[in-house]
């Protein structure tokens, strides 16, 4: 029998609870956690629970029961949606995305990997070499990834510093023919809330097998032995300036350890007294004259760590363009494979809220609500439309519409990025209370926005500090300080002429700007706001023109147990996903659809009527007699081609039924 209705795990569906209420969602998620049972339904969406610990339901059997069946025969699971993606991809021709999202440590990047894993065990059947080649750079590509953008942090020792979304492309056969890779979110920003720049990159590679695992990756993906070398040097180059120290003799700013500026030189084959006077001093143009302005030992500070975390910036995105170079799929191959459709996996930061939540937690917070924005157009839209198109009435569905909170983070002119930008761009004062005062100025009759000054006698947010915004999933105090340094690039345009000048051609080409002279810098760099802010209207664009699924990830404790449920952190994750809004709007619409033909070879055999064929005159009247039958005609509507149950319990019921004639 189907684990659906067993009520030992709870409701396999969230959306069958008798009531939706959080106690009743927490009550079903805990119990089934307990069970072991660490995924759930919401409708389509699965709702997953971090284990912490290793479950047998990944392996070749596990993949076998799953392989081309319908989400609803078996329990929940990720390559039940993963299949479902496949599916529509391969019969249907739709290109698809699977979208997780969740809190560090939920286990995002675990399920992506689950994911990928599965595809590539249902494909290629007829072992093509070149797909298996395919395959293993796809596979092998993320290890790099892993290697230069995880690191061990307090909520993950093997945490993702960076959002990704990865496109695999099949051929006519579905069949993995190539994929592209981007990656999104701040990485100079988020390096910030390690410890050291150093820890990330030791973390990473520390082990000498993983360090192997991941130079051999390199190798079988193809990067040459240079960018290799190249790698190493920059890496190397990173550490050192970390040991690097300022001091002061009169007025003369100078380093203390100088040994380590020749070591420096070495690895970025660039002379040793441009290295020097690249950390010392700034060039600045005033008028027509160009000047050199020497840093104090703060400036010089500021100008290495920067320096610091711009190379393994630019060095992660680098990696992540020689890769796609190599995955992506040339024209040869479309012309060799045919037609290809695509089937893209989102692993990306869900909702945060810390104790104090900052620039990052702003635009991760940003990235969600557009994520919750695509989720209601999808899913309202293709219900609208497909109601329409069966002829069935609309019924109005109520939910939040957070369009209001992303306008007012993304707006032109008066948006809270635009703000912001403008409040970098002051010609006088430029700091993070101009900023404060200006969202006061502009927002201060915006329904999801307040600070200290537009509520005074709010007592939790502090004067020229905070502003709070109402998010879709609850209220977040941010606290501006940063904000303003944050936004900026800060990297001086001396570092990026001193490593466009290396006579290392590999590291020479991640600085392109670095060719402009003084002068002729005329254009400000794009700040990290706005480039946030494209790279998410592009990515929600890439989404939207394909068929979505959903993966929202729960973190069950903070002390990485097996055994631990704890309460009131799972609820907020629950809040903070939206889960119940989910519930809600996946309540207010018909769970199931499906053409009359293929629901009665699925069901036909419940009745009398319908077994084993029907003399009715259509397939529409032999479905509805077998409803009427079972009593379930309460919860169903006939459209022009397809028959809609409203829960997936009368589904679950049907099943059952099903089950026990077969
Ligand atoms: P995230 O990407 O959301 O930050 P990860 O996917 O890296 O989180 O998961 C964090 C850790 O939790 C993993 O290193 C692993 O130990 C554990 N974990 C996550 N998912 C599973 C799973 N399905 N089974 C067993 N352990 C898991
Ligand atoms: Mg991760």
């Amino acid at each position: 029998m189907a684990e659906h209705e067993s009520l030992e795990y709870g409701k396999a569906d969230f959306v069958l609870l008798d009531s939706v209420s959080m106690e009743d969602f927490m009550a079903n998620l805990k119990l089934r956690f307990e069970k072991g049972r660490i995924y759930s339904y919401i409708g389509e969406v699965v709702v997953s629970v971090n284990p912490y610990r290793a479950m047998n339901i990944y392996g070749r059997d596990t993949i076998e029961q799953y392989k081309g069946r319908e989400l609803y025969e078996r329990p929940p699971h990720l390559f039940a949606i993963a299949d479902a993606a496949y599916k529509a991809m391969k019969r249907r021709n739709k290109d698809t995305c699977i979208v997780i999202s969740g809190e560090s440590g939920a286990g995002k990047t675990e399920a992506s990997k689950y994911i990928m894993q599965y595809i590539a065990a249902i494909t290629n059947p007829n072992q093509r070499a070149e797909i298996e080649r395919v395959k293993n750079m796809l596979l092998k590509s993320n290890c790099v990834l892993e290697a230069f953008g995880n690191a061990k942090t307090n909520r993950n020792d093997n945490s993702s510093r960076f959002g990704k979304y990865m496109d695999i492309n099949f051929d006519f056969k579905g069949d993995p023919i190539g994929g592209h890779i981007s990656n999104y979110l701040l990485e100079k920003v988020k390096h910030e809330r390690l410890e050291k720049v150093g820890g990330q990159i030791k973390s990473g590679i520390n082990d000498g097998a993983d360090f192997k695992a991941v130079a051999d990756a390199m190798k079988v993906i193809g990067f040459t032995g240079d960018e290799i070398q190249t790698v190493y040097k920059i890496l190397a180059t990173i550490l050192h300036l970390g040991n690097l120290t300022f001091g002061v003799d009169g007025d003369v700013t100078l380093i203390e350890n100088v040994k380590l500026v020749s070591v420096i030189r070495e690895l970025l084959s660039t002379k040793e007294e441009n290295v020097e006077k690249a950390l010392l001093y700034r060039t600045v143009a005033t008028g027509r004259d160009v000047i050199e302005k020497q840093h104090t030992t703060q400036e010089a500070s500021y100008g290495r760590d920067a320096l610091a975390k711009a190379m393994y910036e630019r060095l992660f995105c680098w990696i992540v363009g020689r890769i796609n170079d190599i995955i992506e799929v040339k024209n040869y191959d479309v012309k060799v494979h045919g037609k290809n459709t695509v089937i893209g996996v989102l692993d990306i930061y869900g909702f945060e809220i810390f104790q104090n939540n900052s620039f990052e937690q702003f635009c991760i917070n940003y990235c969600n609500e557009k994520l919750q924005q695509l989720f209601i157009q999808l899913v309202l839209k293709q219900e609208q439309e497909e109601y329409q198109r069966e002829g069935i009435p609309w019924k109005h569905i109520d939910y939040f519409n957070n369009q209001i909170i992303v306008d007012l983070v993304e707006q032109q002119h008066k948006g809270i990025f635009a703000v912001l930008d403008e409040a970098c761009m002051n010609v006088g004062k430029v700091t993070d209370e101009v900023f404060l005062q200006g969202l006061n100025g502009k927002l201060a009759k915006h329904a999801h926005f307040t600070s200290r000054k537009l509520s005074p006698a709010d007592k939790s947010l502090e004067f020229d500090r905070d502003f709070r915004i109402r998010h879709y999933a609850g209220d977040v105090v941010y606290s501006v300080v940063g904000f303003i340094d944050k936004n900026k690039d800060t990297l001086f345009q001396d570092f990026k002429r001193l490593l466009y000048n290396s006579s290392n051609q590999v590291l020479k080409v991640m600085w392109p700007e670095g060719k402009l002279r003084i002068t002729e810098v005329t254009k400000r760099p794009l700040t990290a706001a706005t480039l946030f802010k494209t790279s998410m209207i592009s990515l929600v664009e890439n989404l939207a023109c394909k068929e979505p699924y959903y993966v929202r990830c729960i973190k069950p404790n903070d002390v990485k147990s097996p055994l631990i449920f704890e309460q009131e952190r799972c609820r907020h994750q629950v809040e903070y996903l939206g889960l119940l809004e989910n519930v809600r709007v996946r309540r207010a619409g018909f769970a199931y659809r499906q053409t009359y033909p293929r629901f009665l070879q699925r069901y036909k055999m419940i009745s009398k009527f319908t077994w084993p064929n029907h003399d009715l005159p259509s397939d529409k009247d032999a479905v509805k007699k077998l409803l009427q039958g079972c009593g379930f005609e309460h919860d169903v509507a006939y459209g022009k081609t397809k028959v809609f149950i409203r829960t997936p319990r009368t589904l679950f019921s049907l099943e059952e039924q099903r089950a026990d004639m077969v």
